[in-house]
């Protein structure tokens, strides 16, 4: 892990001038793009050559400068770490980002000053440590089971890292469990790796909901505290094949057509909750954001709480994300409740910017780099 010391004295040899804004383009990048030019940041895109007309072909999110890669872990490379910090920038990790170029790669060999706090990678791409995480929260958190023998409900088996729900898949009993197991190593869908350290989680039964909060250090709470959490937007995700899976029921029930829900993400629909539990979401991020400032030093920027609500109305928490989700891309003008904050159209790529933008002007930069 290269110390925040080292990073910060990268940042002191920038032109606080003339800081720029970077990230790869994928994922939220557009976002990230068009709110950095909103508050008059020049933006970077580290690009492949396939990819770069499409971010060429919008102007207002267009970056200013590209800087082209065969693949994007070659953003570990010496020269392209040298040409960021030539150009002053700050990288917004993002979670194409992470998953391209590794949380490991990132802590250890990522000179560039990045926006958050680099050490809260380590603590979302881990499962069991996310678990330990939303339980210091206080939130609900679905029953785990540590061997197949112990199932007893419906459970969902899940793989480590942000692989985008490939090979997930759902079980009720040990038997069922390895059989699907087997098929899915066999299938090469899943390592043997993967498999000796999957989750089996209780499937919990209910409306999805994934929270969009921002955590300012330089903001004071509503008890004139230092540090605030915003509640930004929520979304949706949607996943492939689950989502529209009763489409073919007609044809037959999911046994009789040997088929299994699939959870990958290809996109994000729009949610809003109703208003009474809007408190307990707020409350939620909040106790997010204290226990990671006891866990790991705190996050800073936009982190999302992913959520099942049920029809009892409990929230059960599942996921937790350090950083800018895809779910926010819905929401460049903002959302239902940015207009509650901000007077003016506030996403949460904006967010971030506006975030350095206070940083740089109370000389308070270091507090959101890392
Ligand atoms: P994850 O990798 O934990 O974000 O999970 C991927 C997807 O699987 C989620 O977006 C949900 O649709 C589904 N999922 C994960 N955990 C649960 C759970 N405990 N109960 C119900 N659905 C879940």
């Amino acid at each position: 892990m290269i110390p925040q010391k080292t990073i910060l004295e990268n940042l002191r040899t920038y032109d606080m001038e003339k800081i720029a804004i970077a990230t790869l383009c994928s994922h939220s990048a557009l976002q990230i793009f068009h709110g950095a030019k909103l508050e008059g940041f020049r933006t970077i895109g580290i690009c492949t050559p396939d990819r770069r007309e499409f971010y060429e072909s919008y102007p207002r999110a267009r970056p200013d400068v590209f800087i082209e890669v065969k693949k994007y872990s070659d953003v570990l490379s010496g020269k392209v770490q040298q040409e960021l910090m030539e150009e002053n920038a700050v990288v917004v990790p993002h979670g194409s980002f992470v998953e391209y170029v590794g949380a490991a790669n990132l802590e250890d060999e990522f000179q560039v000053p990045m926006f958050g706090n680099r050490r809260s990678l380590q603590w979302e791409g881990s499962r069991k440590k996310v678990r330990e995480w939303m339980q210091k929260a206080g939130c609900n958190v679905p029953k785990e089971f540590k061997k197949p023998q112990d199932i007893d409900t419906i459970c969902i088996v899940k793989f480590s890292g942000a692989k985008g729900g490939k090979g997930f898949f759902l079980t009720t009993d040990e038997r069922d469990y390895r059989k699907k197991m087997e098929e899915k190593i066999k299938q090469k869908i899943v390592s043997q790796e993967d498999a000796e350290h999957a989750t089996i989680q209780e499937f919990i039964n209910g409306v999805r909901y994934y929270y969009h909060y921002f955590y300012s250090p330089l903001e004071k709470d509503a008890e004139g505290k230092r540090g605030r959490v915003e509640l930004l937007s929520m979304d949706k995700r949607l996943e492939s094949n689950v989502e529209e899976i009763y489409r073919i029921l007609a044809a037959g029930t999911l046994q009789e057509l040997n088929l299994n829900p699939t959870y990958v993400v290809t996109g994000n629909a729009p949610q809003t909750i109703r208003e009474s539990l809007l408190p307990e979401v707020y409350r939620i991020g909040k106790r997010v954001e204290e226990a990671s400032q006891k866990l790991f030093g705190g996050m800073t920027g936009p982190y999302c709480v992913e959520s099942v609500v049920t029809p009892d109305l409990r929230i059960f928490a599942f996921e937790i994300s350090a950083r800018i989700v895809a779910g926010t891309n819905l929401f460049p003008e903002g959302s239902f409740l940015s207009p509650y904050l901000f007077g003016e159209p506030m996403s949460t790529g904006r967010r971030i910017a506006r975030e350095l933008k206070n940083g740089l002007k109370q000389n308070a930069l270091e507090k959101l780099v890392y």
